[in-house]
């Protein structure tokens, strides 16, 4: 067996709650008083000391005032949603809970009421804290699984403090009436063994399925940040200033966003979502000096006027991470900046939900040099390059990347067997990424070989989509795929079905567009079939009945050359 270790030293962590971790440990030398956290579109601004403060209120109110005005009663290890988009409000959801010694579960907010059910029923989650905007899709899901409106109510907390579409509310508890009574006096501890206890619950369909809650324990997300730390180019100064357009509630966004930089006492600008214009403006405003992007942010800004609008000149570093970044993307988007005066270079990382997420970072130095890489191993991790579940692929060669280390998954939530088929009795977990590694331990993601698509870095699991395929009362059969666009800078999910009549020409090509409109409301945007929906006489499978995906990929090429 050939195993490939990091070259980097190990680090040693402490076994603690992660709560502890981020407020206790310092590196530089960054007072309470020095800013968090900050809102672009309000100026309000949070301090550490802030934060602290109020994550002990919180934590008091979803344990003690929540039961206290009729909501449900939630212990230590009870699991709580996050349903909102980002805010400077998020970092008080997420660490109050953890304060609580509450696990939390993040929820995408493009869900629709089906989607957000299953994770729901499938976490045991007792209480959902949601921001007004999302307040119908929590009511409908609780409508469709039969909560009365009594039921429903113990169980929401509306998000309404620090957010732009607060509103008062005498029907539900509100997160600013949780936020008004004591503070629990310290927060509850994971010493020791506890360390490995869950602490966030993303979702992920893995290599294959319906999407699974991925345990990330304490410890997992403690080593992350520090494995990340020395190779991530912080200014030694601590001057940095971080923009944050990544989702909080997806694994990259929760621990590389609010938590790396909070430990590294680095300021983050929360902006809700991406907008080249707010990003340029937000960059000139804040002196920003790096952001976690994914490759169609770059895309987006090559071809944007705001970046000659706005002094770009402080945005030193943009780290891209969840989708392949292409060579020809990096080299653009650093003419663009170059061009209006910035000296701002594009890496990347490459990692997945289920290893806390970063498994590999490139060095910013070597951007150039091995463009197109995803660097080498992070520090405590090792790797195996694995062909059909067995062999070692030889030097050079490509073999499904296996990772081992502090950083992999407690397991998924529940659900044993997909446990034992993602990580083997030895803990190696098979990322289904096909890669390859060079002679100088730089690391290449070649292909593929899980089900998963993701659109602008989000996973699209095809099993779901087919299975919402299938209720069309016309479509007897489907599979779907991912096809790349240039364009996008990202996969699109297409779909194949076979219809009931077996439908041909301008007919199916009809039917194709309806298909598309159908599934519009059935599913988040992120998993529209903007890759389009092509009628098949039949779906290729094999005896077993398994879809052929790769016969699906090649007919899609062949239909993109044939254009
Ligand atoms: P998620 O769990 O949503 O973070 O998705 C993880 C998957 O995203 C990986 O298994 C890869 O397929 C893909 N991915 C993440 N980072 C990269 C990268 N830098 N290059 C290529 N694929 C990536």
């Amino acid at each position: 067996m050939t195993v490939y270790k990091s070259s980097y030293p190990s680090i040693k962590v402490p076994e603690e709650s992660l709560f502890s971790h981020l407020f206790n440990t310092r590196f530089l030398d960054f007072p309470p008083s020095s800013y968090a956290f900050i809102d672009p579109n309000t100026d309000l601004k949070l301090t550490r000391g802030d934060l602290r403060d109020l994550c002990l209120s919180f934590g008091h109110g979803l344990r003690y005032t929540l039961r206290d005005l009729g909501g449900v009663h939630l212990g230590r290890g009870d699991v709580v949603m996050a349903f909102s988009p980002n805010s400077i409000a998020w970092p008080v959801i997420l660490l109050g809970s953890v304060a609580a010694g509450l696990r939390v579960t993040l929820a995408n907010t493009s869900y629709v009421s089906r989607e957000l059910e299953h994770q729901w029923e499938d976490s045991h989650a007792k209480a959902v804290i949601v921001a007004p905007p999302f307040l119908p899709v929590v009511l409908e899901m609780f409508m469709n699984i039969g909560f009365s409106e009594a039921d429903a109510r113990k169980r929401i907390i509306l998000a309404d403090w620090a957010t732009p579409h607060a509103r008062r509310s005498s029907l539900y508890v509100t997160m600013t009436s949780l936020l008004g009574g004591d503070k629990l006096p310290k927060e509850e501890e994971f010493r020791g063994k506890q360390s490995s206890e869950t602490v966030l619950l993303c979702y992920s369909s893995g290599t294959t399925g319906k999407p699974k809650g991925v345990e990330t324990t304490h410890s997992n997300a403690i080593h992350l940040i520090h494995m990340v730390r020395p190779h991530f180019p912080l200014a030694e100064t601590g001057a940095d200033v971080m923009l944050g357009i990544l989702p909080f509630y997806h694994i990259y966004g929760v621990v590389k966003l609010l938590m790396f930089p909070f430990l590294c006492g680095v300021p983050v600008i929360v902006m809700p979502k991406f907008d080249p214009t707010e990003f340029c403006r937000n960059v000139e405003k804040y002196h920003v000096s790096m952001s976690l992007i994914v490759p169609p942010v770059c895309l987006a800004l090559i071809h944007h006027p705001a970046t000659t609008k706005f002094n770009m000149k402080s945005l030193r570093f943009m780290c891209s991470g969840a989708a392949p970044l292409s060579d020809a993307v990096v080299n653009q988007t650093e003419a663009r900046f170059k061009s209006v005066g910035a000296n701002t270079f594009i890496s990347q990382g490459y990692g997945l939900t289920e290893t806390s997420p970063t498994t590999h970072l490139l060095p910013l130095e070597d951007h150039l040099r091995k463009v197109g890489s995803i660097g080498p191993l992070l520090p405590n991790l090792e790797a195996r390059l694995v062909v059909e579940d067995v062999e070692e692929a030889k030097e050079g060669e490509p073999g499904e990347l296996w990772i081992r280390g502090p950083t992999v998954m407690k397991g998924y939530l529940n659900n044993a067997e997909a446990t034992k088929n993602a990580i083997t009795e030895d803990g190696w977990f098979k990322t289904g990424d096909v890669a390859v590694r060079d002679k100088e331990g730089y690391y290449y993601i070649v292909d593929r070989r899980k089900e998963l698509i993701k659109y602008k870095g989000f996973q699209v699991p095809p099993a779901e989509l087919e299975s919402v395929l299938i209720q069309h009362p016309e479509i007897v059969d489907a599979a779907v795929i991912g096809v790349y666009s240039e364009k996008d800078a990202s996969e699109l999910p297409r779909a194949y079905v076979v219809h009931a009549k077996g439908l041909k020409g301008d007919a199916a090509a009809a039917f194709g567009r309806e298909v598309q409109r159908w599934i519009e409301p059935r599913v988040a945007k992120h998993k529209l079939l903007r890759g389009g929906v092509v009628v098949l006489d039949a779906v290729p499978r094999s005896a077993a009945g398994k879809i052929l995906r790769r016969e699906l990929r090649e007919l899609a090429k062949n239909e993109v050359t044939a254009k």
